[in-house]
């Protein structure tokens, strides 16, 4: 199995076993975005707590890439600090811009996705989504 097999079967493992789906009540923060391009929709639910990100969900629907991208993000996000979570972010935006990421973990699997550009849109909303809300909650003082 090559590496590309192996990230792309990643991918669909998360699109059919999405983890942390469903929704905080009630949150610190909570993100709506949609990608209309591909009609990806996302609504992210953030509690943040001394400048930790102490749960994370989502819900929404859209093609494999956003909904497996969700997954992944919010399960490397889980427990992080809001600093270690904007690097990150950073990472993976870097990554869908064909930058080699430091080491990022399963998160690595979307390096493929760099390769068509309208789907880069998907893999990249839920950390959209992450940073709008962490930057949201800053804004109102943590
Ligand atoms: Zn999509």
């Amino acid at each position: 199995m090559s590496l590309d097999d192996l990230y792309r079967e990643m991918i669909m493992e998360h699109y059919k076993n999405p983890l942390n789906r469903g929704e905080l009540s009630p949150p610190s923060v909570s993100v709506k975005l949609s990608n209309p391009m591909c009609g990806d929709k996302i609504t992210l639910d953030l509690l943040v707590a001394d400048g930790k990100v102490t749960d994370v969900t989502w819900g929404g629907q859209g093609c494999s890439i956003s909904q497996a991208s969700a997954s992944m993000m919010s399960e490397a996000v889980k427990g992080k600090s809001v600093d270690e979570a904007l690097t990150l972010i950073a990472e993976f935006q870097g990554m869908m811009h064909g930058k080699e990421p430091a080491d990022i973990g399963d998160l690595v699997a979307f390096k493929g996705v760099a390769k068509f550009p309208v789907r880069i849109k998907c893999a990249l909303l839920p950390w959209e989504a992450l940073q709008k809300g962490l930057s949201e909650k800053n804004r109102e003082g943590r």
